[in-house]
Order: structure tokens, then sequence, then C-alpha cells
């Protein structure tokens, strides 16, 4: 009876990758649950739909290729949407459905009604309509926006399915094989938040497969509050109306204010970020502007902190508008928009949780080391409301996602399949 002790040297190192942090220090897996997995991989039905999964490498690839050159701009999954119909319906399983957001559902009866296990990953990329998916190949390399994050993952699902099928594979619970839309960017988590909604099924254990090698165990969501804050105005010619509130002066005023007092905040305490990463408005160098926008993202492991970014926010805002008021000769008044356009939730699931336990002995089972991870992806919706939940890699190697330049190479890319598939058949017992 031996613990596997991991002790990871990246602590000095915080990079964010795929929506990711690198990486938690000690993971310990239980002997039980190392116990559990390894005698799941010697069932014979296992074994060949492991084999079946590495045969099956260049249909994967395939499915991976097509999907990806089916653009799927945020908000603008269902062509996409589509095809990944077509596709479960051609491997065959008990229903499907797009439920009202544009989710794709797909659910394969268990012996044993009553428990929902999901296996998703997401339909949506974060670029635009027109841009260019078509995939170049150099050498074994994937090049194509979308390739890594996340449409491998979507190529996964479609292999897990047809092995438990191919395989005979019967399971317990019900399982429920999920594309869903809106995890990228403004899409904020919305189809996610659907499926766990009162509106959406009941799902008792969910794995996302998302960015990142495998080994990548997200048991913590990084929850971040995402604001559009717009000063108004009358607008008017630079010399002929000068004196006009300027809603530039403004949003420039409230930036500074902001980054003194969130620079004060965040410099202590548990990690928390802030960033103005769009800002828009005005029509002619010469013109005072009638609008002018920024959008801010902060993020936190907090949700408390998160709390008092939002107060530091507004409160800056507030400052500017009364300050450029005060400052206006002629015209109306400015005046603001605040609006929260993204909210994902924080929260930790422990380690000692079956789903992160299995997630990790899967990991170890295929030779590789799981690292807890903290990010932003479609399991902080289950995570913060106490679900059992885990994001885990795509595996492969791929660099440059959310860049035109984002590429993915099938390296030994077979193994997260293969992870993917007897951590499902953990969470949803094999049926005897
Ligand atoms: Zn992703």
């Amino acid at each position: 009876m031996r613990c596997i002790l991991l002790i990871f040297a990246s602590m000095l190192l915080s990079v964010t990758i795929f929506g990711q942090e690198k990486a938690k220090a000690v993971a310990k897996i239980q002997p039980t649950y190392q116990d559990e997995i390894r005698k799941l991989s010697k069932k014979k039905r296992v074994k060949k739909a492991f084999q079946l999964i590495e045969a099956q490498r260049a249909k994967t690839l395939a499915d991976h290729i097509l999907l990806t050159e089916i653009e799927a701009p945020p908000f603008k999954e269902e062509k996409r949407a589509a095809q990944f119909v077509k596709m479960i319906k051609e491997i065959g399983v008990d229903s499907i459905w797009i439920d009202e957001v544009g989710n794709v559902l797909a659910l394969r009866k268990g012996k044993k009604r009553g428990r929902v296990v999901a296996l998703d990953a997401h339909l949506d990329t974060v670029f635009p309509e027109g841009t260019d998916v078509k995939v170049k190949m150099r050498g074994d390399t994937l090049y194509a926006p979308g390739a890594a994050d996340d449409t491998r993952g979507l190529a996964m699902v479609l292999r897990v399915l047809q092995v438990m099928n191919e395989a005979k594979i019967e399971t317990e619970s019900d399982v429920l094989f999920v594309g869903s839309v809106g995890e990228e960017g403004l899409g904020d988590l919305r189809g996610v938040k659907h499926i766990f909604s009162e509106k959406g099924t009941k799902i008792d254990s969910w794995i996302a497969i998302d960015g990142g090698a495998i080994g990548r165990v997200n048991n913590q969501g990084l929850g971040s509050h995402r604001y559009r804050v717009t000063f108004k105005g009358p607008g008017g010619h630079s010399w002929g109306a000068f004196g006009l509130a300027n809603p530039h002066h403004a949003l420039g005023s409230a930036m500074h204010y902001f980054a003194q007092a969130a620079d004060a905040f965040t410099a202590y305490g548990p990690k928390t970020s802030y960033n103005v990463g769009v800002i828009s408005g005005g029509t002619s160098i010469n013109s005072v502007p009638f609008s002018s926008t920024m959008e801010i993202d902060m993020r936190s492991v907090s949700p408390a902190r998160l709390d008092s970014m939002d107060v530091i926010l507004k409160n800056a805002v507030d400052q500017a508008l009364i300050t450029q008021n005060e400052m206006r000769r002629l015209g109306a008044p400015l005046t603001v928009d605040f609006v929260k356009i993204g909210d994902r939730p924080s929260g930790e699931l422990s380690e000692d949780l079956p789903i992160i336990q299995r997630a990790m002995a899967c990991t170890a089972l295929m030779g590789k080391r799981p690292q807890l991870t903290r990010g932003s992806t479609n399991s902080n919706i289950p995570i913060s409301m106490g679900i059992p939940a885990v994001t885990i890699g795509r595996g492969g190697v791929g660099r440059n996602a959310h860049s035109l330049h984002e590429w993915w190479l099938d390296v030994e890319g077979y193994k997260s399949t293969q992870m993917a598939l007897i951590l499902l058949l953990a969470e949803a017992k094999i049926s005897k």
C-alpha cells in the first residue's frame, strides 16, 4: 500500500495557458482509487475499447479536421453543432437533441437509470466569422484556429462514444455526451450555465475536456467578473462645441482612478487580476465623442475579492463622471452605463473527492503525472455548485491557443482519449 507523492517544481511559475494555471504543489492519489482504475483497465471490454481508440487514430484525426474546418464563432455555433449531431447519429446513441441555447446533448442510457455522467467538449472558438479555419498540415502538425481549443476535445468525445458501442460496454449510469456552446470569452459559459440551471438536465458528474496536455486535472474554478463601461454625452465639434463634457476624458480618468486603487488592492492577498482589454468610441480627431467604452476583465481565486474589485471599479467610474461633469462648460452632463457582461464563479473541489482521485489515478495509469490546476472552464459552474466535476486535457501537444497560429501535434493523442474513456467508465460504472 503505497501512496504516490507528487511534488512539482512549477510553484515559481504561474503561466496561464488554455485558461488554466500551472500548477498546484502536492497531489496524493489514494491507493483505493489506483486499485479501482487498474482493475477497470484490465476488464476485457475496456482493453478492447483501448485498442480500438489506438486503431482509430486516423479516424479521430479526420473527425478533428472536419470539425475544425467548420467555423464556430461565439454565439454562432449552429453549423458545427449540426455536423456534430450528424456524426453522433452515425455512431449511434439512444437519443440526441439540441437544447434552447444550442448545446448538443446525446444520451446513452445506462442499465440503472437515475445517475447521469456527462462528457463535454465545447463547440465554440474565440474566432470571429470569416476567419480562415482551413487546416494546414506541416509535417504531422495541424495548424488551424481552434484546432487545439477545443475541437480536439469534440473528436475525443466522438471516439469515446464509438468505442463504447463497438466494445459493447454497458454502464450503470446514463452517459450524456455534450458539445457545449459559449465557453469562450463573452459566451460567458452560457451553454454550461443553462445545463446546470433549472431548465437544464440533472447531472451528477461532469467531465470536461478542454485545453492542455494529458495530466491536467482541473479541480478549481478561476472566477471572473467582466464589465462594459460606457460614458455618453452630446458630442460635437472640437472647436465649435468646445466645453462639452468629453466621454473619452472621463474614460481616461476612470481608468486612471481604477488602476491606482486596483493596484494597491491586488498587491497583497490571494491572487487577483484586472485588465482593461478593449477601449472604443469616437468618430474623428476634431469631434468631441458622444460615447467612450471600455471592457474590463477581473479575476480572482476568491469570490469576496472579486466583489471588492467590483466596488473599486464602480467608485472609479463614479469619481470620473463627477470630475468630468464638473469641468463641463456647456451642454448636457455625461451619463454612464455600467454593465456586467461576464460572471464566472470561482470554487474548488477537494482533491479527496472520488472524481478528482479517479482523474489523478487515470492519469497515472497513462504513465503521466497528474497536476491539480485552477482554470476558467465549463467546470467552473458545477464546481461552484459543489457538483463533482473536473476538466481534463485534450492531450497531444498544442500551442498558441486563441491565436491565428494555433497548432496541435498528435503526440500520443490517443492516450488522452483512453483516459477520458476510463474516467467516464469509473464514474458511470461498468454494468456487470
Ligand atoms: Zn477551451
